[in-house]
């Protein structure tokens, strides 16, 4: 808080990866709210904007100079190397904390799909004392529908690995001083952010929004880094799919016992066993079983290999601030 009044001075962190499209009506909007928040003397007048230039190779970087040129509100760090929307983020609150002295950062996504009028209950709710307000999407209709059913069996996956994640919460939340501040003891390279938020067990609460399309330009997020996210998520988090390697072994224990007494009893009965098939059967099923259980098992150690080596996340290569 600063330290004759108690109002919160507010930075609102918005990674962008090749956003030129949407970026200049994003600046415009969440200027716009950010104004609102102010002079409703909910938020301090040197609250920010804090743009996070993910390696773009469009002229997002530039677009956000010549924004910071115009309106001193408007922030920009630049990375050397796309390293992906977490570490993004984690670079804007890092930043938030340290350069800007925030007390309360807000993250959005850059193509604003996400409502943000919602800012303004987060900010009431942090004065009311949370630490963590989490923005929930009420509806999803929309995104696509491929979208809208990976997405929502990924966050029931999630559940039943035993994550604790919010439901339809992504990126969009609000954290205050002290949770940026814990968050930024956690020294893990696979960051993934709403699993360690939900679990890091401040006072939180939620803010319900309805889902929109893109303003402009096309999803950063293909099919392919959907995947990935979700793949990291799993593993960083839930130890249980190594549980299922064990029971798929077992499964095949139990089937090979089942077909050890088929095929004493076809010995004994002298029937002539057709062995072709079984043994193809067989041989298929157990090299899955294998495969699977290796891949399973590769994945964590590929964690653990990346863990151990403590690499910085990400390098800044210019900051207006
Ligand atoms: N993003 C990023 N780095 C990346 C990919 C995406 O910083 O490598 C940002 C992107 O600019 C946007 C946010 O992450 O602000 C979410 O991306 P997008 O809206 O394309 O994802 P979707 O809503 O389609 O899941
Ligand atoms: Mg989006």
């Amino acid at each position: 808080m600063n330290n004759e009044t108690n109002i919160p001075r507010v930075v609102i962190v918005v990674p962008c990866y090749n956003e030129q499209e949407v970026l200049p009506s994003t600046v415009e909007r969440l200027c716009g709210i950010l104004s609102a928040i102010v002079a409703d003397g909910e938020a301090a007048a040197d609250s920010r904007l804090l743009l996070v230039d993910d390696g773009s190779r469009d002229n997002t970087w530039q677009l956000i100079c010549q924004h910071h040129a115009a309106d001193p509100r408007v922030a920009g760090i630049k990375f050397a190397a796309n390293r992906g929307h977490q570490n993004a983020l984690l670079a804007g609150i890092d930043t938030a904390v340290n350069q800007l002295q925030a007390d309360a950062i807000i993250t959005i996504d850059a193509d604003l799909q996400d409502d943000p009028e919602a800012m303004r209950e987060m900010v009431r709710l942090y004065a009311a004392g949370n630490e963590v307000v989490m923005g929930v999407r009420r509806s999803r209709s929309s995104d696509s529908w491929f979208k809208r059913t990976t997405a929502q069996g990924f966050y029931k996956l999630m559940k039943r690995l035993g994550v604790n994640i919010v439901y339809n919460h992504a990126d969009y939340r609000l954290l205050s001083r002290r949770a940026a501040i814990a968050l930024q003891g956690y020294n893990e390279r696979n960051m993934f952010l709403r699993g360690i938020v939900a679990q890091m067990g401040f006072r939180h609460t939620t803010v319900d929004y309805d889902r929109t399309e893109r303003l402009a330009g096309e999803s950063k997020y293909p099919l392919g880094k959907m995947i990935n996210f979700a793949i990291d998520g799993i593993t960083s988090f839930s130890v249980k799919p190594v549980r299922m390697v064990f029971n798929l072994g077992f499964l095949s224990l139990i089937i090979a016992f089942l077909l050890l007494i088929y095929v004493l009893v076809a010995y004994f009965t002298h029937r002539t066993v057709s062995g072709w098939s079984s043994l193809m059967l067989s041989l298929w099923f157990i090299g899955g079983c294998v495969l699977i259980s290796l891949g399973i098992i590769g994945e964590y150690i590929a964690k653990i290999y990346l863990e151990t080596k403590q690499r910085p996340r990400y390098h800044i290569d210019e900051t207006l601030l």
